[in-house]
């Protein structure tokens, strides 16, 4: 296989298609195919830089190019990018190809700002314990921040009013620990009705069960394993991963200066086909912006709400609000409206804040422009007057 020109190759036949390039990607790439730069997918961060893996096989690249004072830009785990081809000592990450879907925390416990965890995610695989009483209320809770994953180009809220790329699936974790098939059948019935249009997977990394459905879904695409701690997502990795996963996890990598390196990857090619992200970010999730995807989650509210007789109508004493309508009816269980209200709630605190940091942010550089102005004035009379 000739590697001088990696666009050459088909996405069919190319080195990354298992890492998830595909004719699209292809696409995007071109112009920077055509610059003599090399595509790649990136499978770690960390501090300023990062591995990228490429038709040539990992390089260490700096990532300082792509403008890192924009937090959404910063290069992170998922990414597709544009390095500098061998022989460039250091290699920078010259372009990131534009995300076609973003996992975003809006908020850690200082600042406000977004932040990214991961990209390119197609599937994001929601894991519930069966070892523990199902809390229906969070599983919608980590539905609406799967179906609100953005591009990640705008600001949270902004951008988790577009269309969501991945799509959200739950999966039901140490099914072994339920005895009677009758059991298991009603538990998934009952997740299916806090996940309307969701697949519901029952598995068991323990006995296997399961696993072959769960690994043919997520082998078409990159996929990530949220869920709380206990959960049973490194379990199930591990199933997912096979006994590949120490020869996958620490390869020997060539870096930037062409010395043979052991590193650990965020990113990993499953046997069965798709990519597995998993980083320490993803894993502690918080607080979410997560508008669209309560909207999503709860579409039969939204539906029911678009009828109330007052378009900011709080569903709450209203007159003529047909969402209180529906829940006299008994057409809407109270529990659901009680979780929507929650997380409308919470989304709406994480928005303000979000609003405030943006405001700061809009004034700081209104006054570095206006100093800028200044000493441009300045530099002018200088010469000239
Ligand atoms: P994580 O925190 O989400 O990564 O969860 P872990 O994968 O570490 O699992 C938490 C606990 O659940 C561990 O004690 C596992 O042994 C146990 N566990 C995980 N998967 C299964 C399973 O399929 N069946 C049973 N019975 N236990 C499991
Ligand atoms: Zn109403």
């Amino acid at each position: 296989m000739s590697l001088s020109s990696p666009s050459a190759l088909s996405a069919s036949s190319h080195p990354l298609t298992p890492y998830g390039w595909d004719d699209g990607w292809e696409a995007e790439f071109a112009p920077y195919a055509e610059q003599g730069l090399l595509p790649g997918r990136v499978v770690r961060v960390d501090r300023g830089q990062c591995d990228v893996v490429t038709p040539l096989g990992t390089v260490r690249a700096d990532t300082e190019f792509v403008v890192p004072r924009d937090p959404m830009k910063v290069v992170c785990t998922g990414d597709w990018v544009a390095v500098d081809p061998a022989g460039s000592d250091p290699r920078y990450v010259r372009t990131l190809l534009p995300r076609r879907t973003a996992f975003v925390r809006s908020t850690s416990s200082k600042r406000s700002e977004g932040q990214v965890l991961a990209t390119n995610i197609d599937h994001a695989v929601i894991c519930v314990s069966l070892a523990v009483e199902l809390d229906l209320g969070r599983i919608e809770r980590f539905l609406a921040l799967a179906m609100s994953s953005s591009t990640g180009d705008a600001p949270p809220h902004e951008s988790a009013l577009r269309e969501s790329g991945a799509q959200p699936l739950v999966v039901l974790t140490k099914a072994d620990l339920v005895p009677d098939a009758a059991g298991l059948s009603y538990l998934v019935q009952d997740v299916e009705t806090a996940a309307p249009g969701v697949p519901v997977l029952p598995v068991s990394s323990l006995t296997g069960d399961g696993l072959d459905v769960l690994a043919a879904v997520v082998a078409g695409g990159t996929s990530v394993l949220l869920g709380q701690s206990g959960a049973g997502k490194s379990s199930l990795a591990n199933a997912l991963l096979g006994e590949d996963v120490m020869g996958v996890q620490h390869t020997r990598d060539v870096d930037g200066k062409g010395r043979h390196t052991t590193t650990t990857r965020n990113l990993l090619v499953l046997p069965g086909g798709g990519v597995l992200i998993d980083t320490p970010g993803l894993r502690g999730v918080g607080l979410w912006d997560a508008e669209s995807g309560v909207g999503q989650v709860f579409a039969e509210v939204e539906e029911l709400a678009e009828r109330c007789r007052f378009h900011d109508c709080a569903h709450d004493s209203e007159p003529g609000c047909a969402v209180l309508a529906a829940l006299d009816a008994g057409d809407l269980p109270e529990r659901r409206l009680e979780s929507y209200r929650k997380l409308m709630r919470e989304n709406q605190r994480i928005v303000a804040k979000t609003d405030a940091r943006l405001r700061a942010e809009i004034r700081r550089d209104w006054k570095r422009k206006g100093a800028e102005g200044r000493a441009a004035m300045a530099v002018k009379r200088g010469r000239w007057g």
